[in-house]
């Protein structure tokens, strides 16, 4: 640990506070996946993914949720769907989105931009706003007045917080674009009223071990058309023919759901209220426990949306930031009295066994997406090296949240006394 402030008194905690990681019932989940095992359906077919598609359809308010082994694989398969919709199927072998630009979130986790690629399209980052931190609408009619051409927009809704999907729809439809909504971390959050991923044409949830509701892996497509459920399922299971024999037209996919991770899933179903409210209880005692440091809480819009609070991040005021440089793989920072910096805290954190973690990494810094187009609310921006923001202020929102935000551990099964002991090793940072 570099940083030189008094932390003496403090004592590590004897069990490690995770970032987020499952929170299981016992027997809930456990009498699903016993039931799998004693009827013997083991496979990916099963009344435990029947019901998880059910209880999915009814909670997000769309008509169809097919089960699949993983959110990217929802996500590869809403690609595909889209570019055969926007450009005709593709032959074996030849990605749907060959020669096309997709508009995607830029602050996001990776997942959500790998399956533009997987069809050969050009992922075009669109920067962030800072009132959701998610997908800035003024970036977007920016990128189309760029790109006019393009006809389909991947989304994420970052932290469990929902995206303007309003303004988004709105620049969408005056360009007959397309959109797939990555809800992967908002499930359960809702918009004016509406669940996060029935806001798009094709909509993503993940279950994946981090997420707020966990098959220890899984994802969900969601949408309200039946041909495109048919499609993806039958995708899904190596696009098999209703034929005697193994009979193939189109390039399938081993991406189905296992009867036995939906039976962890559908116990986990019946919870997602309860841990949204301890997500809610997280996020409101940070923001109550650190209202007097330079700091503010991951913002959403609180008039039209409700987050599922799935990580507590927050942002540290430009004049509280000590010096700091990140590398690629490794940073530098001088502590400093009066100010901090993420990685000194994150570094507090570890060493004192708490996960917390950077913001998102902007997909418009990763070394693998940084020849690609990035598009600011100004306009034409680049992509761009970590070199380079750190010479000052950061000159795109990405970056600049990226460099001063910090997601805070967030795990339901924190107890207040020891988020009261995280909140005041923040606190200490800032002395
Ligand atoms: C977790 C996540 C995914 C991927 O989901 P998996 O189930 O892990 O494949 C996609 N997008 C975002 C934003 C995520 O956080």
């Amino acid at each position: 640990m570099h940083s030189n402030k008094s932390f003496r008194d403090l004592k590590p905690f004897e069990q490690k506070i995770w970032l987020s990681s499952p929170t299981v019932h016992g027997d809930d989940e456990m009498k699903y996946v016993r039931e799998a095992f004693e009827t013997n359906w083991l496979s990916t077919v099963g009344a435990n993914i029947n019901e998880c598609e059910k209880i999915t359809a009814a909670k997000i308010g769309c008509e169809y949720a097919v089960a699949l082994s993983a959110g990217t694989a929802a996500l590869h398969l809403s690609v595909r769907l889209a570019a055969e919709r926007l450009y005709g199927p593709a032959p074996a072998g030849v990605g749907a989105l060959m020669g096309h630009k997709v508009f995607c979130s830029d602050m996001t986790f990776d997942a959500t931009v790998n399956p533009v690629a997987y069809e050969g399209g050009e992922a075009v980052f669109i920067d962030s706003e800072r009132d959701t931190w998610n997908m800035d609408p003024k970036a977007l009619e920016r990128a189309f007045e760029i790109y006019p051409d393009v006809r389909l927009v991947v989304i994420a809704h970052l932290y469990g917080t929902p995206a303007k999907m309003d303004k988004i729809r709105k620049v969408c439809n005056a360009h007959d674009a397309l959109i797939i909504e990555d809800a992967a971390e908002s499930f359960g959050a809702s918009y004016k009223g509406r669940q996060t991923g029935s806001l798009g044409d094709y909509g993503v949830i993940s279950f994946n071990g981090n997420k707020i509701i966990t098959g220890s892996s899984g994802g969900m497509f969601l949408t309200d058309s039946r041909e495109d459920a048919d499609k993806v399922r039958k995708w899904s299971t190596q696009s098999r023919e209703d034929a005697p024999w193994y009979q193939h037209e189109e390039l399938g996919y081993n991406y189905r759901m296992s009867n036995i991770i939906a039976g962890m899933i559908r116990g986990q179903l019946g919870h997602l209220e309860d841990h949204i409210q301890a997500k809610k209880d997280i996020y409101y005692r940070y923001k109550e426990g650190l209202k007097d440091m330079p700091l503010s809480m991951n913002p959403f819009d609180k008039a039209n949306s409700e987050p599922n609070f799935w990580l507590s991040c927050a942002i540290i005021d430009e004049d509280a930031m000590c010096k700091t440089v990140r590398g690629e793989n490794d940073y530098l920072y001088v502590s400093e009295s009066g100010k901090s910096c993420p990685s000194e805290i994150l570094d507090v954190l570890a060493h004192f066994n708490a996960e917390g973690r950077p913001i998102w990494k902007p997909m418009h810094m990763q070394p693998i997406y940084r020849n690609h187009p990035f598009i600011t609310a100004e306009g034409n921006g680049r992509a761009r090296s970590n070199a380079y923001i750190d010479e000052g202020r950061a000159l795109d929102v990405g970056a600049d949240i990226f460099r001063r935000g910090l997601c805070l551990p967030s795990d339901n099964k924190m107890t207040h006394e020891q988020q009261d002991a995280i909140i005041e090793m923040i606190c200490r940072c800032f002395v």
